[in-house]
């Protein structure tokens, strides 16, 4: 996988390794590129279908700038501190393509839908910006003939052996306040039930092990009266492990929560974003539901995968937001029982609501509560993860080794968990649970599957 640059604050890190692996220089006439991945899990999977653009132009993939011929930055636009980290990105590419080190520079992604990117583009002497709707066009730029019809989002990206993302829609049909991502990705689209089944039942037959569904509102996903639920049905007898990302809690039904606990194929996590504890807030962000309605939600998942792993993402220091609206969301955190959490503090992004609200809160404040929120997070997680110790469990292998030489694998309740292990990632073994922090599991391995 590219690099990865995740501009979150998440309570339950996992760290890989990120060092590029250092790579001779290809012999002369072979032409190389280098992909750097900044954001979410949607830009990840974009970066696969950029990977099979250019292997198929006849370019090598290398993991260091100062190797590549042409670098991809496939980009985050939704917190301005992505934004600072890509212009950091570019201005080293600046000096090294006045170099001639680097020969061309391309900008792919959030960033590329967004205004901002004509600026960047005369500021960095950048050749080639693209939005996330035609990042296809990057074939005509690579030297491939036009491949509209062949890279459209419809079709897979390249496939990482035994993980795969299947995109199941794109765009987002609410309009949060503080949020870029419908002004980037555009209005929702769902793509055709059969399109999607014939490609997980592809990525199975090749040797797929792991089915992740991908969508901003991924639980949104409709077809002629079929909805989500009736989908995940359907993916989950076709792949031996499946799991989703992002839902939004208006469109969760209880029916895909009764499938996640019922079903052997599905992993038991789910990642259900509430933003705030506070009506008041909820409200301000048009996030169409109240906090009650959220704590529900969870006890009906709860009540179905007890053994599973409930996650979300928070926003703190939203315009407006008061000493009692935060006081709201604390209790929240503690009636959930998180495992895990994004924590952000509000980033005011051109264009939305929420930038030109005022009744700004002090940074100070914003960081205080942004740790109070993440301490409560921590403490929950750790509880949690402790009630694991002793517990024998079978454990699927989904990153190779770490820095320090072990595994990270992955519970059917959606725990991570790192292990010392020759399983190869795809694998299953069985485990016992020794220990256990805030952020994830140590097990012992005691046999394969
Ligand atoms: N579609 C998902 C949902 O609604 O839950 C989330 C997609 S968004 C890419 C990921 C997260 O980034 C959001 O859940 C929100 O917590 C955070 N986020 C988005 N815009 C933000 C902003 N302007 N400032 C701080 N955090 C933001
Ligand atoms: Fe952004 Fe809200 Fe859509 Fe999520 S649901 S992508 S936060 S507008």
């Amino acid at each position: 996988m590219s690099e990865t640059i995740n501009e979150t604050t998440k309570a339950s890190p996992i760290k890989l390794s990120r060092k590029p692996a250092s790579q001779p220089r290809m012999p002369d006439g072979i032409k190389t590129a280098c992909i750097r991945t900044f954001g979410c899990q949607m830009n990840v999977h974009d970066s696969d279908r950029i990977r099979r653009m250019i292997r198929d132009a006849g370019y090598a993939e290398v993991q260091a700038y100062e190797e590549a011929d042409l670098v991809v930055l496939n980009t985050c636009y939704v917190r301005e501190n992505a934004v600072d980290r890509v212009r950091g990105h570019l201005g080293e590419l600046y000096r090294l393509k006045r170099e001639g080190r680097v020969k061309q520079v391309a900008l792919t992604g959030c960033i590329g839908a967004a205004k901002e990117s004509a600026e960047l583009k005369s500021q960095y002497n950048i050749d080639l910006i693209l939005g996330t709707h035609n990042t296809y066009e990057l074939a005509t730029f690579i030297g491939l003939p036009t491949m509209e019809e062949t890279y459209t989002p419809n079709l897979p990206g390249t496939e990482d052996g035994h993980n795969s993302f299947v995109t199941i829609m794109t765009g987002c049909n609410y309009q949060c306040s503080y949020c870029v991502v419908p002004s980037v990705r555009g209005r929702m689209v769902c793509r055709p039930v059969d399109d999607i089944l014939a490609e997980v039942e592809r990525l199975v037959k090749s040797g797929t092990s792991y089915i992740t569904l991908l969508g901003q509102t991924v639980d949104a996903w409709r077809e002629d009266g079929k909805r989500f639920c009736d989908l995940l049905e359907r993916v989950s007898d076709i792949a031996p492990r499946v799991s989703f990302t992002t839902s939004h809690p208006s469109n969760m039904e209880d029916r895909t929560l009764r499938i996640i606990g019922e079903t052997d194929t599905i992993v038991k996590r789910l990642h259900l974003p509430v933003q705030s504890g506070s009506d008041r807030m909820l409200k301000a962000m048009h996030r169409g539901y109240k906090a009650e309605r959220y704590r529900r939600k969870t006890e009906v998942f709860r009540d179905s995968a007890p053994g599973g792993t409930l996650s979300t993402d928070i926003i703190v220091g939203h315009p407006g937001e008061t000493e009692e609206d935060h006081r709201q969301t604390l209790k929240l955190v503690e009636d959930c029982e998180f495992d895990s959490a994004y924590i952000f503090k509000f980033s005011p992004r051109k264009g939305t609501e929420a930038a030109d609200l005022g009744d700004l809160v002090q940074d100070k404040v914003v960081q205080r509560r942004f740790s109070e929120v993440l301490g409560s997070v921590e403490q929950n997680a750790f509880r949690r993860n402790q009630r694991k110790v002793g517990d024998s469990e079978e454990i699927y292998i989904r990153h190779g080794r770490t820095d320090k030489g072990e595994s990270i694998g992955e519970t059917w309740g959606g725990h991570a968990v790192y292990v010392d292990t020759g399983a190869g990632v795809g694998e299953y073994i069985e485990s016992k649970i020794e220990s256990a922090g805030p952020h994830a599991l140590y097990a012992r391995e005691y046999g394969r599957n």
